[in-house]
């Protein structure tokens, strides 16, 4: 079985109780664990996979809430580090009735950003090892550093390396930065996983499969691309795609829906010793209709984490599709 590394964020998500108004209007929100590094190795541990998460969290009760959250659902946590020097970082989050969301984050700098590679020295990876990270961490930050650390590690390893950028303009001085920093990590990636709304941001091309040609630089083999509802494909750097149309289901909350779908593609890609890309290649439309199960499951409860879809109830509800 493949092992997942999962580098970056892990904080709390601050749900409105309430759908439909502004961040500014809601008077009540539920706290869930969330961050996407968090998320996707949660939902790879919850599928049956062996997950570990690398960030740091603060002393504080969000950083035990996290930790025993990500245990109980059989995170592996040996390399996640306590400071006492910043707290857990937060992010308020509001829904509008369609389920879609805005965010304001309290991290100037959360415990995340401090995290040293020194805590990542013990591993040794291998190449049947899968690194995922995302750009909310790589703003200046040791943690930026950290990542470069490991995904120069894990490529020399010649593990697997998947970028998922999940890009929070928040975060960020301009959107030139942004762009910068995810063009720059781009170019680490095996596989690269956008969303509809962020590949002309990306890009700055506006045709979508111009766009996605785009994407093609340097390690990048694979592109998965998801369109929300209307589910998601994998484009080939060599040629051709396979797609699936994603599944209706009753929809509260999109929080984490892009994890939860990519956390299920890489826990397919652990059952074959294949590389990751001969899978993706071999067996796309099953690893597709796979991902988009698990992803439309998450956003019929609220939170991130605590709406994942266990194996068995994935396994009924694709029966039923
Ligand atoms: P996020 O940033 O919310 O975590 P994302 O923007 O990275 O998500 P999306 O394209 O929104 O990614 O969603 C990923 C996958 O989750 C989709 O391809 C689809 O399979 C599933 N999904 C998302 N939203 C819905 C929905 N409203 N109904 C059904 N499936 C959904």
């Amino acid at each position: 079985m493949r092992r997942l590394f999962t580098i970056g964020e892990a904080l709390i998500d601050f749900i409105p109780a309430e759908k439909g108004k502004k961040l500014k209007d809601i008077n009540a929100f539920e706290p869930q664990v969330g961050g996407a590094p968090a998320n996707v190795a949660a939902t790879y541990a919850i599928l049956g996979g062996e997950s570990h998460l690398l960030t740091q969290l603060g002393t504080d009760a969000f950083g035990d809430r996290i930790l025993e959250l990500l245990e109980s659902k059989g995170v592996h946590t040996n390399y996640i580090t306590r400071t006492r020097r910043a707290n857990t970082g937060l992010a308020f989050v509001s829904l509008d009735d369609t389920g879609n969301r805005d965010f304001s984050f309290y991290r100037n700098p959360s415990a995340d950003l401090l995290y040293d590679a020194s805590a990542t020295s013990g591993i040794e990876f291998g190449k049947n090892d899968l690194l995922h990270f995302c750009s909310v961490d790589l703003v200046e930050s040791a943690m930026k550093e950290t990542h470069r650390t490991v995904i120069g590690k894990v490529r020399e390893a010649q593990g697997t390396v998947i970028f998922d950028p999940n890009i929070r303009l928040p975060l960020w001085d301009d959107e030139d930065e942004c762009r910068e920093a995810v063009l720059e990590f781009m170019r680490f990636a095996d596989i690269v996983k956008v969303s509809d709304e962020e590949l002309e941001f990306i890009t700055g091309i506006e045709n979508e499969s111009d766009a996605i040609s785009a994407l093609f630089t340097d390690y990048v083999k694979a592109v998965i691309y998801t369109k929300g509802p209307a589910g998601s494909q994998i484009i080939y750097r060599e040629g051709g795609y396979c797609e699936h149309p994603g599944y209706v289901v009753e929809t509260i909350d999109t929080t984490g829906a892009g994890d939860a779908f990519i956390g299920a593609m890489l826990y397919q890609l652990s059952l074959s010793t294949h590389s990751a890309i001969e899978i993706l290649r071999e067996n796309g439309p099953e690893v597709l209709r796979f991902a988009n199960g698990v992803g439309a499951l998450s956003t019929t409860k609220k939170g991130a984490i605590t709406s994942l879809p266990t194996h068995e109830a994935v396994a009924t509800f694709l029966k039923k599709g």
